[in-house]
């Protein structure tokens, strides 16, 4: 990846304002203020859709593959909830102009949905295109309120530079065409650049997304096509928590954290961001933080390329709806290719593994699957080892279902003696029974396999026993 030039010394701060943080003009005005506040850095700020917006858009697409004569009420229903934020927030030429805008952009939606309609159903690129206009509005928007304020802005189509290809685990960024794109689009704003999340084009020019909740995709990318110094998530919660607070209510945000922790932690523990989008960042180093629009004076969590300060866990998290699947065969002993047939026969039927662990003695191979696929896994399987089945080299193959995983997570667990053995003893003082457990050899996660029905006691357990409710910002 080259960084831009000129991007170097402009010392970018990137900002992310999600949809609940632009609900309505309130949120807007409150993200104007506080971005007017900072000083010293070039400003980035990537924005999603109003909160909601992307999916009415995607609904009036529904409806029109329905031929739903409702499709009209709900697009004037979309129109007016923009029009009235426009309204509340601008005056003059500059309302025109946004105004005018929107209904440039309702015609396009006019014509897409006829057309879904025709057809009775809609193409991934009707889709895209119709689902895409919210960013561009919330874009548009709130640089003309910076502006109004008299804080300059200019606001970027992030289709003009972001392109991507679809790959399987997700949209992959072509970094020399989007860094070209960024310098020459960059080159050409003022002040303070809103950039619209979640839409991208493809490789030959055509409007796409990043998938639902992209956004935050999309303000990794741009920190690090801007060589920012740092980028914020804001969002509306306080940070990255201990654990899943409906679960544990003594669960307190993590202040500091590493990549790792985060990737580990951040997506099944609170939902708050997604490890795909830190790849961009990692690869730069660039600090990551979350942070709370309407608690701006909570710092928030930092996610950092540092070595963890805190030995031992930082925070526990569950995986719940899965089902252990158990090969067992005194025949599998010593034989290569085993785990091999197993997982390529899984594979073959696309049921992904979430947790492995075979002990030494390799009679028995145990994995953990959603739930929802454990029949499908246990036949294949079945299927696969039916001639050692047959011959008895391998006596059976097990479903055990209303499983899940409960993992206690931190770098700093690395080298330090003793966090297995209370993880396990905070366990078994409930009175949990422990089905199966693994820890890769990074030792960053301990993961044990648990009835489903003890998952709150076991977080609160394991929460309690880590004394990870009393932190300090230090942390
Ligand atoms: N507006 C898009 C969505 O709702 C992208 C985002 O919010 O991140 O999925
Ligand atoms: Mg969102």
């Amino acid at each position: 990846m080259r960084p831009g030039n000129f991007a170097v010394s402009d010392n970018w701060s990137l900002h992310k304002f999600g949809g609940s943080s632009l609900a309505d003009a309130g949120c807007y005005e409150r993200v104007a203020k506080y971005l007017m506040g900072l000083e010293g850095r070039r400003l980035g700020v990537v924005v999603s859709a109003m909160g909601g917006m992307t999916d009415s858009l995607l609904a009036l697409v529904g409806l029109a593959e329905r031929d739903d004569p409702l499709v009209v009420d709900e697009l004037t229903a979309v129109g007016n909830r923009y029009a009235q934020t426009v309204e509340r927030l601008t005056t003059g030429q500059r309302r025109v102009a946004l105004l005018d805008a929107w209904g440039a952009d309702a015609d396009d939606i006019r014509a897409v949905l006829a057309d879904v309609t025709q057809r009775k159903a809609a193409s991934q690129r009707s889709r895209d295109i119709v689902s895409g206009l919210g960013e561009l509005w919330s874009a548009r928007l709130l640089s003309a309120l910076l502006n109004t304020h008299e804080h300059p802005a200019d606001w970027l189509d992030a289709r003009k530079v972001l392109v991507v290809s679809p790959a399987e685990l997700g949209p992959t960024v072509d970094w020399s065409k989007t860094q070209d794109n960024f310098d020459r689009e960059v080159a050409g704003t003022h002040g303070t650049v809103v950039i619209t999340g979640f839409i991208a084009s493809d490789e030959e020019g055509l409007q796409t997304t990043l998938g639902r909740n992209g956004s935050d995709y999309s303000a990794a990318i741009f920190a690090a096509l801007a060589n920012a110094r740092d980028v914020t998530i804001w969002t509306d919660v306080d940070g990255v928590l201990s654990a899943d607070p409906n679960q544990v209510p003594d669960a307190t945000v993590i202040h500091r954290m590493t990549y790792n922790e985060a990737m580990e932690l951040a997506y099944f523990g609170a939902k708050v961001i997604h490890p795909q989008t830190l790849g961009p960042v990692i690869a730069k180093n660039i600090p990551l933080n979350i942070r709370n629009t309407f608690n701006a004076d909570h710092p928030g969590t930092r996610i950092g390329g540092h070595e963890s300060e805190v030995a031992g866990v930082k925070g526990i998290t569950a995986i719940t709806g899965m089902a252990l699947v158990n090969l067992e065969g005194a025949g599998m002993i010593g034989v290569p290719g085993t785990a091999d047939r197993m997982f390529r026969a899984l594979k073959n039927a696309s049921v992904s593994v979430t947790l492995i662990s075979q002990a030494s003695s390799e009679h028995s191979i145990c994995i953990a699957v959603p739930e929802l696929l454990a029949s499908r896994a246990g036949d294949v399987i079945r299927d696969e080892f039916a001639e050692e089945l047959d011959a008895g080299q391998i006596q059976r193959v097990d479903v055990t279902e209303s499983q899940s995983i409960v993992a206690v997570v931190g770098d700093g667990m690395a080298g330090t003696p003793g966090v297995a053995a209370r993880f396990f003893t905070t366990l078994a003082d409930e009175g949990i029974n422990i089905r199966a457990i693994a820890q890769g050899s990074s030792e960053r996660n301990i993961s044990a396999v648990i009835e489903s029905s003890d998952v709150a006691l076991a977080l609160r357990a394991a929460h309690a026993g880590f004394e990870l409710n009393v932190r300090t910002q230090n942390d």
